[in-house]
């Protein structure tokens, strides 16, 4: 689905609220710089907590792309226990990059205590990963490489992880951190194949009340084209059923 080229209509008495349906993408411009942010807010909430320090994993140097990634859960799971067995409970956030050659890396702020860089290379090495590996205290660049290596897939696709691979990873404890979602005071939800602005449009001239519009942020470049969309598509509203749940569609 192209982002926020549907939308979606609440509908109570003869009100309604429009909003842009979203892909929730990283390589999407609107959702992958709303999800980087959400992510730098909540690894920040966690730094805050105590003192953190950061370090890197890589893949074996002769691995291909396409290995490193489908072998990496298992060894960040074996990683996390080895390291939990030796120094107990740590609580991280895991940002998996790729790079250059393909390779899947894990950059890794942690709270809890310090770890020697030779254990850390030697478990690395025996849990899969390559040689390598990088330990510092957190440092007032961290914060920069982190955004840097979440928004790489924006204006790279290459660097984009395989399908359905999980990018970020969070340790239960990292920080609290709930969904913001708000109550939206709509009963029926109808789908509507065009962007909010012209949805709102159109629920105005069938004489609902718009009471809000989420407007698409890149709308308006597009308006002259869409408006010439909205004659040749515009059938009226199609309902939905059953109703989507408000989770798919809140940023
Ligand atoms: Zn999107």
């Amino acid at each position: 689905m192209k982002c926020g080229a549907f939308s979606l209509v609440g509908i109570e008495g003869g009100r309604c609220g429009v909003y842009p349906m979203r892909c929730k993408k990283w390589g999407c411009p609107t959702c992958g710089l709303r999800r980087v942010k959400a992510t730098m807010a909540r690894t920040k909430a966690g730094m805050s907590l105590g003192t953190c320090r950061f370090f890197t994993l890589t893949s074996p140097g002769t691995e291909d792309g396409d290995t490193s990634y489908e072998q990496f859960p298992e060894r960040w799971k074996r990683f996390r226990m080895r390291v939990e067995r030796r120094w107990g409970r740590i609580e991280y956030i895991a940002v998996v990059e790729r790079q250059k050659r393909g390779a899947a890396h894990v950059h890794v702020v942690y709270r809890g205590p310090f770890i020697p860089q030779q254990w850390l290379s030697r478990v690395a090495a025996e849990c899969g990963f390559g040689r390598v590996a990088d330990i510092r205290r957190s440092n007032p660049k961290l914060m920069r490489y982190l955004a840097k290596y979440l928004t790489k897939e924006l204006s790279d696709p290459k660097a984009a992880p395989p399908r359905y691979f999980r990018r970020v990873r969070w340790s239960r404890g990292w920080c609290v951190w709930e969904k913001r979602s708000r109550a939206v005071p709509y009963n029926d939800w109808w789908i509507l194949d065009t962007p909010s602005a012209n949805a709102a449009t159109e629920a105005a001239r069938r004489g609902f009340k718009v009471q809000e519009v989420v407007a698409d942020e890149r709308g308006n470049r597009f308006e002259r084209h869409w408006a010439v969309r909205w004659m040749r598509d515009m059938v009226g509203y199609r309902p939905v059923s059953p109703l989507l749940p408000s989770a798919a569609w809140q940023g």
